[in-house]
C-alpha cells in the first residue's frame, strides 16, 4: 500500500462518513439528501481508484474502472444539483439537470453494455492499472463532465454576487472547495491519456472539498467546525476499534475491545451531544446578542428622537405661556384697571397654575437638552448671596401665603460671595430647592442659610425645612431622573420628579455639589449646595 491508495481510501471514507452526518443531521432536508448522494458518488469514485491500484488483473482492475466511472459519471450532475439547490436556483436549472440525469443514464448504459466508453486498462507506472483504451463516447463524457463543472461554477458565482451575511460565507465555502476539487479531480483525467508525470494532489485536494462542503452546509445548521472535529475524532476511536474487534484473534481479545467499543461508542454519542448542544446555545446567545444590539440602536435612535420631540413641543408651549404669565401679573397688580376680589381670585388661579405649567415645561426643556447634550452654558461672575436676596423678594408673595417660617441668614464679615455662574440655570436650581422646601412642608419653617466652609474653601447653602421628610431608602435615587419619593406622592403635591436631576446636573457643569440629608419621613429634610468661590473654577 502507497500513500496514494491510503490517500484514495481515505478520500472516499472521510466523504461518505461527512456526507452521512450530514444526512444524519436533518434526513428531511433537500439539501442533506443530495449532498449525501454526491459525497456517495465521491466515495464510489475512490474506493474504486484504491482498489483499482491493489487489482492483480486487468480484468479485476477493468471492473473498478468501470464502477470508478459510475460515481465519475454522477458527480458533476449531482454537484451541480446540489449548489442548484443550496443556492436557491433550482427552478432555473430544471432543464440543465433533466438533460443531465439523461446524459448520466445514457453513460452508465454504454459503460457497462458497450466498449465505446472503456475497453480496457493497462499498467502505468505511478497507478499500476488505467484506462489506456479508451472509446469514443469517452469524449462525450469529458464534455459532459466539463460543461456541468462550468455550470456549477458559473450558478455558485452569481449566487456568491448577490448573497450576503452567513449564504455568502457558505456559498464562498463551496465555491473556492469547488475550484480546489476541479484542480483535483482533473489531474486524475490526465491518466486517461496516459499523462502521469505529475505530483497525484487529487486525492488530498478532493478531501479539502469534501471537508469545506460540509463545513458550509453544517454552518447552515448554526454547526462548526467544533462539532465536526469533535465528531471526527470520535468517528476515527471507534473505527480504529472496530478494527481491533475485527483483527482480534483470541475471543478473550474480541470480548475486551468489544466492550470497550460499546463503552466509547456511548461516550462518544454524549460527548458529541454536549458539543452540539453547548455550541447550539453559544450561537444562540450570540444571535440574541446580535439582535439586543440592533435594539439598542433603534432604542437610542428611538430615544434621541424623543428628545427631539419633547424640546420641540415644550418650546412651542413656552411662549404662550411666558403671555398668560405676564397678563395674569398685569391684571393682579391693577396694571389693567381695578376689579372684583373674584375675578382676582380667578386670575391668581391662572397666574398659579401657569407658572406651575411653566416649571413643568421647562423641567421637560432641560431634560431632553441634558439627554441631546444641548445644554449651553453662559458663565458669568455673580454673587451668590445677592442672588439669594433677590430669590427671596421675588418669592415673597408665595412665602407669605404659605404661613410658614421663613428665614435666611448668611455668614457675614469680610466673606466674598462672589461665584462663577450661569445666572439664568443657578437661579432656576435655588428657587427650585426654595420652592421644593415650601411644597413639602406643610407646616412649620424653612430656613435658609450661607456661609463660607474656610477649610474646605467652599460656599455652602442649605435649605433646611420641617417638612415631610425623605425616606433613608428613596435619599440615594433623589436626584435620579423622574425619582419621587411615596410620600410626596400622597400629599397630592404635582411634581414631575425631574427638578433634582436637572439641579444636579447643572450644579455638576458649574463643578459644585448637591446633597439632601434627611433623619427620615416626617422629620424634615435638608438640601446642601456647596460651590467654589469666584475664580477657583
Ligand atoms: P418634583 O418636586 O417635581 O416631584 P423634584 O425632582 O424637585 O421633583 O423632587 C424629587 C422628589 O424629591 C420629590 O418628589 C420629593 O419626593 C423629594 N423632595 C424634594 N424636595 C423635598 C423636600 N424639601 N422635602 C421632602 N421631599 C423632597
Amino acid at each position: 500500500m502507497n500513500s496514494f491508495i491510503i490517500s484514495s481510501f481515505l478520500t472516499a471514507i472521510l466523504s461518505i462518513i461527512l456526507g452521512l452526518f450530514v444526512f444524519l443531521q436533518d434526513a428531511k432536508n433537500k439539501i442533506n439528501k443530495i449532498w449525501l448522494l454526491t459525497a456517495s458518488a465521491v466515495f464510489v469514485s475512490w474506493i474504486s481508484l484504491g482498489y483499482i491500484c491493489l487489482s492483480n488483473s486487468p480484468e479485476q482492475a477493468l471492473i473498478w474502472q468501470k464502477i470508478l466511472y459510475v460515481g465519475a459519471i454522477f458527480v458533476p450532475i449531482f454537484l451541480f444539483n446540489f449548489c442548484s439547490i443550496f443556492v436557491n436556483s433550482e427552478g432555473r436549472s430544471k432543464i440543465l439537470l433533466f438533460i443531465g440525469y439523461i446524459f448520466a443514464s445514457f453513460f452508465i448504459v454504454i459503460l457497462f453494455c458497450t466498449n465505446l466508453f472503456i475497453s480496457g486498462v493497462d499498467n502505468i507506472t505511478s497507478i499500476h492499472y488505467w484506462p489506456v483504451q479508451i472509446g469514443i463516447l469517452y469524449y462525450l463524457f469529458l464534455a459532459y463532465h466539463i460543461f456541468y463543472v462550468i455550470c456549477t461554477i458559473v450558478v455558485l458565482y452569481l449566487a456568491r454576487k448577490n448573497a450576503n451575511g452567513v449564504t455568502r460565507k457558505q456559498i464562498d465555502y463551496i465555491f473556492y472547495g469547488a475550484l480546489v476539487s476541479i484542480i483535483g479531480g482533473s489531474t486524475s483525467f490526465l491518466l486517461d491519456f496516459n499523462i502521469s508525470s505529475y505530483p497525484m494532489v487529487g486525492n488530498y485536494l478532493m478531501m479539502f472539498y469534501v471537508v469545506f462542503v460540509t463545513y458550509a452546509i453544517l454552518k447552515h445548521h448554526l454547526f462548526n467546525l467544533k462539532v465536526i472535529a469533535t465528531e471526527l475524532l470520535t468517528f476515527i476511536i471507534w473505527m480504529f476499534l472496530l478494527v481491533r474487534v475485527l483483527l482480534s484473534t483470541s475471543t478473550r481479545d474480541q470480548i475486551i475491545d468489544g466492550s470497550l467499543l460499546g463503552i466509547i461508542v456511548i461516550f462518544g454519542i454524549f460527548l458529541i451531544r454536549s458539543v452540539v448542544k453547548e455550541i447550539t446555545q453559544r450561537e444562540k446567545i450570540e444571535k440574541l446578542a446580535t439582535d439586543l444590539e440592533t435594539a439598542n440602536v433603534r432604542l437610542t435612535e428611538l430615544d434621541r428622537q424623543k428628545s427631539e420631540f419633547v424640546s420641540f413641543a415644550t418650546h412651542q408651549l413656552r411662549a404662550p405661556l411666558t403671555a398668560m404669565k405676564g397678563y395674569a401679573s398685569m391684571i393682579l397688580e391693577g396694571d389693567m384697571g381695578t376689579m372684583a376680589d373674584e375675578v382676582k381670585l380667578g386670575v391668581s388661579r391662572i397666574f398659579d397654575s401657569a407658572k406651575t405649567l411653566t416649571n413643568i415645561v421647562d423641567d421637560y426643556l432641560n431634560l431632553s437638552r441634558i439627554e441631546l447634550g444641548t445644554m449651553k452654558y453662559v458663565f458669568d461672575v455673580l454673587d451668590f448671596k445677592t442672588l439669594i436676596e433677590d430669590i427671596v423678594a421675588e418669592l415673597k408673595p408665595n412665602i407669605e401665603k404659605s404661613g410658614l417660617k421663613f428665614t435666611f441668614t448668611a455668614e457675614n464679615g469680610d466673606v466674598d460671595y462672589r461665584i462663577t455662574a450661569d445666572r439664568d440655570k443657578f437661579k432656576q436650581v435655588i428657587e427650585n430647592l426654595i420652592d421644593n422646601s415650601m411644597k413639602y412642608t406643610p407646616k412649620g419653617s424653612v430656613a435658609l442659610s450661607l456661609s463660607f466652609n474656610r477649610p474646605l474653601h467652599k460656599f455652602v447653602f442649605m435649605i433646611k425645612d420641617t417638612g415631610i421628610g425623605i425616606d433613608p431608602d428613596v435619599l440615594p435615587h433623589l436626584f435620579a431622573k423622574w425619582s419621587r419619593a411615596g410620600n410626596a406622592n400622597k400629599t397630592n403635591i404635582k411634581g414631575t420628579g425631574l427638578g433634582l436631576f436637572v439641579a444636579k446636573e447643572i450644579i455638576s457643569a458649574h463643578h459644585g455639589t448637591i446633597r439632601a440629608e434627611s433623619p427620615g419621613e416626617g422629620k424634615g429634610s435638608t438640601f446642601i449646595v456647596e460651590m467654589d468661590p469666584w475664580g477657583k473654577m
